[in-house]
């Protein structure tokens, strides 16, 4: 017969963990929006990041946009399941929401960087890996320039990123997947979690 203990650690495996990563400007996020409507029971986690909000993101729905010090604070808490400073900037996932999401037999899709994903991967062994990248880098180029997201120093920052990025994934991710066509990027990643 099942313990209570062992009981609650089937519970909380029920889930799938997913992990989507990819250079800034490959088209994550978009790709992730459209998984999620083709998933039954499918989260994107929303991270906590210290990074300013840019005008077309909404707190809450994007990120959740706090202070060095409130971040400094949930490290000390321990209400990070990971965190990583990328680009001058400190991102984590909430344990929360993760936890909640796996209890309840959800898949909950964490779009993290490298750092994040090596750190998930150790306590989620089942977590599946998924990497996008561009067709090439003048692609990534022109479509982190089109975003207009950035000044040219943190573009060219991103972008010089983007290299040592794709360079260790090779080395850590199960599945690459190319973002040439949106349509069949998202097919390819809903198959892979299928
Ligand atoms: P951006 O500023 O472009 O939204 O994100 C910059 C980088 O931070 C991206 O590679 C993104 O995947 C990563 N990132 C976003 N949220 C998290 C998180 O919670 N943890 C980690 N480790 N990386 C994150």
């Amino acid at each position: 017969m099942a313990t209570k203990n062992s009981e609650s650690k089937e519970k909380s495996n029920k889930g799938k963990v997913v992990i989507v990563s990819g250079p800034s400007g490959v088209g994550k996020s978009t790709i992730c929006k459209e998984v999620i409507k083709r998933l039954n029971n499918a989260h994107l986690s929303v991270s906590v990041t210290t990074r300013p909000k840019s005008e077309n993101e909404v707190d809450g729905k994007d990120y959740w946009f706090i202070t060095e010090e409130q971040f400094r604070k949930r490290i000390n808490e321990g209400s990070l399941l990971e965190y990583a400073e990328v680009f001058g900037n400190l991102y984590g996932t909430p344990k929360d929401k993760t936890e909640e999401a796996l209890r309840a037999g959800e898949t909950i899709i964490l779009e993290i960087d490298v750092q994040g994903a090596k750190q998930i991967k150790i306590r989620y062994p089942a977590a599946v890996m998924i990497f996008i990248l561009p067709p090439t880098q003048k692609e990534l180029a022109e479509r982190m320039n089109l975003r207009g997201r950035e000044d040219a120093k943190a573009a060219e920052e991103r972008l010089n990123g983007a290299s040592i990025e794709v360079a260790a994934a090779w080395q850590y991710y199960e599945h690459m997947v190319i973002n040439d066509d949106l349509e069949q990027a998202v097919k390819e990643v809903v198959q892979i979690i299928k």
